[in-house]
């Protein structure tokens, strides 16, 4: 079965591909031509996810999944969550969304936090959504030079590490992305049965 995944992102498609069962030819955004921007304005990741999704089935007619990420800090009721790509404006870098989130929690003893990936899938048949969820804390300081976004200020509960400070294998098994694969993965796993 061919399956699109709305992303760009060749590092993300990479991963994916590396574990998707045999059946599946996982595709790309160019992989079909869609080299536009969808705009991702709902007011929640699981909005966002699903209007990607949505997008690419209608316009293409293929079956795809998207997936959206926002990082949920306990003591910010949440935020940045949805704004978490944007949270020090439009125009702004990985060091100053961790720059800005550093600063607000400066005085602060609650440091947990979440990240939070949800994927939507569309297939011709209907719809489903999984969610993968890592708990932790925001350190102090950045520490680490691997990963991306956030990576570096988030620490993993259970770990003495950030994200960032972790292989990629490591990382992917106990991430909020890794988890919520897996789910999609045994979804169609078990659909091939
Ligand atoms: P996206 O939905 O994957 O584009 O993620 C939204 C934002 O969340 C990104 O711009 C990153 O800043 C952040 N983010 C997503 N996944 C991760 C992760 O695994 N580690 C650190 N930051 C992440």
């Amino acid at each position: 079965m061919k399956l699109v995944f709305a992303t760009h992102n060749k590092n993300k498609l990479a991963e994916v591909k590396a574990i998707m069962p045999s059946h599946i030819e996982l595709l790309s955004l160019d992989d079909i031509g869609c080299t536009e921007d969808i705009i991702e304005n709902g007011s929640t990741i699981e909005e966002n996810a699903s209007i990607k999704a949505d997008y690419i089935l209608k316009k293409y007619q293929v079956n795809c999944f998207a997936d959206d990420t926002g990082l949920e800090v306990e003591t910010l009721n949440g935020a940045p969550g949805v704004y978490s790509a944007r949270y020090a404006g439009d125009q702004k870098s990985a060091e100053d969304n961790m720059d800005k989130l550093l600063d607000e929690l400066k005085d602060k003893d609650n440091r947990n936090a979440r990240f939070k990936t949800v994927i939507a899938l569309r297939l011709q048949e209907g719809k489903n959504v999984f969610t993968g969820i890592v708990n932790g804390k925001i350190t102090t300081e950045k520490h680490g030079g691997k990963g991306f976004g956030y990576d570096p200020i988030f620490q993993p509960n259970g770990y003495d590490q950030t994200f960032a400070e972790v292989s990629a294998e490591e990382k992917n098994n106990i991430s909020h992305r890794g988890r919520a694969m897996q789910q999609l993965i045994d979804y169609l796993k078990l659909k091939a049965k």
